[in-house]
């Protein structure tokens, strides 16, 4: 296995002869200098890379310990780190000679990078989203319609993003040979964890860069939210061989990891399967995949992508977990010193953060990753603050 003793292609017979594609494909293309010349153009000049990093003083004057920075991946077009990904994925399969790119969607942000990336190569796109996400998320679906993208309502089972993930699959196994499978983190089987990690690795490769610019010296922590992981490994990678930067996972415990609503798969989990990968999961005691709550979208998932579970198994990555009120806190506080509003996802990575940084010394330096900007989690935070005022 790729990961220690996690990752794999724990997938149908049929899926593993396009999973074997994708691998050789994209084994190919990371041999090819103008492929990786094309995708840094495209980050450079449509994504608006290198994103910023930005030192964060009014935040770290009020906490009184570590100086923190944000890696501003809120800055990229369309508001979050996951184009860096699509894009690459996209352009993957452009040079596979496939013209259309299906995925699923559960809150709709991977749905409209898909259908974004979709009409910037001029390429079909086919989005699988189950009723009740599209009903909770209009906004989204006009999105992707009016980019140009096929919305796929998926009407089974409990109509969310599980069995949108089914139904894309079905819709990959039927027409293997047009069609590319284009996921939305660091998850399901070999080769996407790593094809993830590397189109992702850029945000650490920056952070890195800048900060030897600004300061001529490595970072004593990086800290970033867990949904899949792929803003997590993105941030984290480039780091990994420097043993004095101290890495943190940030996930999601919902309502608190002792209730049965959080999507705290590494604190909770257990190594199993889920989409076609060996990792850590968050299993009922009947062995079936739990349902997982978190009042950020993009973080609940039962499982998480295969390399973070192998980071903890050789302790080189610390997993911690924040709950919304405390998310909601950091969104707030980060909006309120700093003129910055956090995806709420990020806001559980600003939460740890803010935790942390007032028990370190002053010399220390804490990078937090910013994975997306909070517009769109905006009705949401006023929703979740008018009803514990009423409590
Ligand atoms: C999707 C999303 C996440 C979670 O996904 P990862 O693969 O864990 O990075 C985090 N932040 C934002 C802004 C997102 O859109």
């Amino acid at each position: 296995m790729e990961f220690g003793r996690f990752g794999g292609q724990f997938v149908p017979e049929k899926i593993l002869v396009a999973v074997k594609k994708v691998e050789k494909a994209y084994e190919e293309a990371m041999q090819d200098p103008m492929f990786m010349q094309t995708y840094r153009e495209y980050l450079k000049d449509y994504v608006g890379r290198p994103s910023l990093l930005y030192e964060a003083k009014r935040l770290t004057e009020t906490l009184g310990g570590a100086r923190i920075f944000l890696k501003r991946e809120d800055l990229n077009h369309t508001g979050a780190h996951k184009i860096n990904n699509v894009l690459g994925q996209a352009l993957l399969a452009k040079r596979m000679g496939i013209r259309k790119l299906i995925a699923e969607t559960g809150a709709g942000q991977h749905g409209v990078a898909t259908a974004t990336v979709a009409a910037l190569l001029n390429m079909d796109c086919e989005i699988h989203m189950g009723a009740v996400d599209v009903e909770k998320q209009s906004l989204n679906v006009y999105r992707m319609r009016m980019l140009g993208a096929k919305v796929v309502v998926v009407e089974e089972g409990l109509k969310t993003l599980k069995e949108a993930v089914d139904s894309a699959l079905i819709t990959w196994a039927n027409d293997l040979e047009n069609t590319f499978y284009l996921i939305g983190s660091a998850v399901g089987p070999h080769p996407y964890p790593t094809m993830v990690r590397e189109f992702q690795k850029v945000i650490g490769e920056e952070i890195k860069a800048q900060l030897q610019e600004k300061e001529q010296r490595l970072p004593d922590y990086v800290v970033a939210c867990v949904g899949g992981g792929s803003n997590a490994i993105g941030a984290f990678y480039d780091f990994i061989q420097n043993p004095s930067v101290k890495l943190i996972g940030v996930e999601a415990a919902g309502d608190g990891i002792d209730t049965k609503r959080h999507a705290a798969t590494m604190t909770k989990g257990q190594t199993g399967i889920i989409h076609g990968m060996q990792t850590k999961v968050l299993l009922d005691p009947d062995g079936s995949i739990s349902e997982v709550y978190s009042i950020s979208a993009g973080l609940d998932y039962p499982g998480v992508g295969p390399e973070h579970s192998y980071l903890e198994s050789i302790n080189r990555v610390q997993y911690v977990a924040i709950n919304d009120q405390e998310a909601v806190d950091a969104f707030i506080k980060l909006t309120q010193t700093e003129g910055i509003i956090p995806a709420i996802e990020s806001g559980h990575a600003v939460a740890y953060a803010l935790k942390l940084a007032p028990s370190l010394p002053k010399e220390n330096i804490l990078v937090i990753n910013l994975s997306g900007r909070g517009d769109k989690d905006v009705k949401q935070v006023a929703r979740f603050l008018s009803e514990t005022l009423i409590d």
